[in-house]
């Protein structure tokens, strides 16, 4: 009769391997995603080491084996035969190296070729990593400049990562960001509210980024592309239900032609600093760069703008025009006012600023100015550097995602929303092609001088 054995039969390696099978006996459960196997592997055994990969290769091992038969097409369901037995994949994992051999099925049909155990596993499609080594990679990569990600990696794994390595996952996840259905993406990161709130603030404002070999800075993706992006996001924040709504902007033309677009509805005001901004800089010219007379100028600025009376300012603007010295009643005075009195004049009805701030309206569009800061500027703009068009766009759209569905989530929610978008095929790379030259054209029209 044998006797089962116990763990003191085992010695050296062999312990070390029976020790993995038992722990995979008890953890496996059938259907588990790679993602499964290997968060649980590593609380128990950490990050990229052998007992952790044993672990790993334990729990895979007891996945029952892929039979040669016809598999279902992910797209139409029907089955088809075998194409090529035993391709090898090679992963990182968070456990470490390893390598899958496994079937390749292709579709006619469809014109699809897949694998039937990546697809149950669900790893990525492309790339040489799982998705919970993408997911942190890209953590890393979105948070900081490439040189330092791979420094900070070994910090916190005591594993090597390559910088390419994190420039390689944010072009590939940034490309599914840009892939997906805007809508459906914009639902995914940003959770359904339960009620329609009371109010909903829209802040919109451009955001300057360095592009290479465009000095110094350049519009990355334009208000015509902007435009059905922010439509999808009102939807998902149900602007059409909200009672009160409200536009905050800069007096960019374009910015209140949208407003009127997209919500015809809202009570549209012009961001307090920017109103008053106008008229310092008009002082500026008038009483010249060093005045002394310039903080009184800006304070009476401030006091009538405040009071709600935008025909007060131009009124006594213009009763300062009589005072000024003859020496600088020159052209670029009479411009610097002229132009003022016009901004104010187009404006007038969005600097009703008394009245907002009775009704607890916010006048300043602080929520967008920080969002230049915490959202692009902290990885963005750092000294030196300069963006490609084209990593310039993954990089700004995938920190957005990254700002509003929080670092535990955006990963998981950008795949949700690649996964719901209607398949595309590779049309996603025929668009992205268009968008770089619309890139281009935009970057023009940016340059002739058409921001605020
Ligand atoms: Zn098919």
């Amino acid at each position: 009769m044998t006797r089962k054995k116990t763990l003191k039969d085992f010695t050296g390696d062999d312990l070390l391997h029976e020790l993995a099978a038992r722990f995979a006996d008890q953890q496996y459960r059938a259907g588990m995603t790679m993602s499964q196997m290997e968060l649980i592997v590593w609380e128990t055994n950490g990050m990229e080491n052998p007992a952790a990969l044993r672990a790993l290769n334990a729990l895979l091992a007891r996945m029952p084996l892929e039979a040669p038969t016809g598999k279902r097409c992910p797209k139409c369901n029907k089955r088809v035969a075998v194409k090529a037995k035993d391709r090898t994949r090679s992963l990182r994992t968070m456990a470490g190296a390893l390598t899958l051999t496994r079937n390749y099925h292709y579709c006619e049909a469809c014109q699809l070729g897949f694998y039937p155990l990546d697809r149950a596993l669900e790893l990525p499609e492309e790339g040489e990593l799982t998705a919970e080594m993408e997911k942190r990679v890209l953590d890393f990569a979105l948070n900081e400049v490439y040189g330092e990600c791979a420094a900070r990696w070994r910090l916190h794994y005591r594993t090597s990562a390559s910088d390419n390595l994190f420039r390689r996952v944010v072009a590939r996840v940034g490309a599914h960001c840009e892939g997906a259905d805007q809508q459906v993406l914009q639902e995914e990161l940003k959770p359904a509210l339960p009620t329609t709130p009371d109010a909903l603030v829209v802040e919109v404002d451009g955001s300057m980024l360095p592009i290479r070999g465009l000095e110094p800075v350049a519009v990355v993706n334009g208000l015509g592309e902007f435009a059905p992006v922010l439509e999808d996001a009102l939807r998902v924040e149900r602007a059409e239900e909200v009672h009160t709504v409200l536009w905050l902007g800069d007096g960019a033309v374009c910015n209140w032609r949208l407003a009127e677009q997209l919500l015809p509805d809202a009570i549209q005001i012009l961001d307090w600093y920017h109103a008053l901004q106008h008229a310092v800089d008009c002082g500026k010219v008038l009483l010249g760069e060093e005045s002394p007379w310039l903080p009184l100028w800006q304070e009476r600025s401030k006091q009538l703008l405040a009071a709600g009376e935008p025909s007060a300012v131009i009124d006594e603007l213009m009763a300062c025009l009589s005072l000024l010295p003859r020496r600088r009643t020159n052209r670029d005075t009479l411009e610097a006012l002229d132009g003022l009195v016009r901004y104010y004049r187009a404006n007038a009805h969005r600097m009703r600023y008394a009245l907002y701030r009775e009704s607890g309206f916010p006048i300043a569009s602080g929520a967008a100015e920080s969002a230049h800061r915490h959202v692009l500027q902290v990885r963005m703009k750092r000294a030196g550097q300069h963006w490609s068009m084209r990593n310039a766009r993954k990089v700004a759209a995938l920190r957005a995602a990254l700002r509003t569905a929080g670092p535990l989530d955006v990963y998981d929610d950008i795949q949700r929303a690649r996964a719901r978008s209607k398949p595309r095929g590779h049309y996603w790379r025929r668009g992205h092609y268009r968008y770089a030259r619309e890139g281009t054209r935009e970057r023009r029209r940016c340059l002739a001088g058409s921001s605020d």
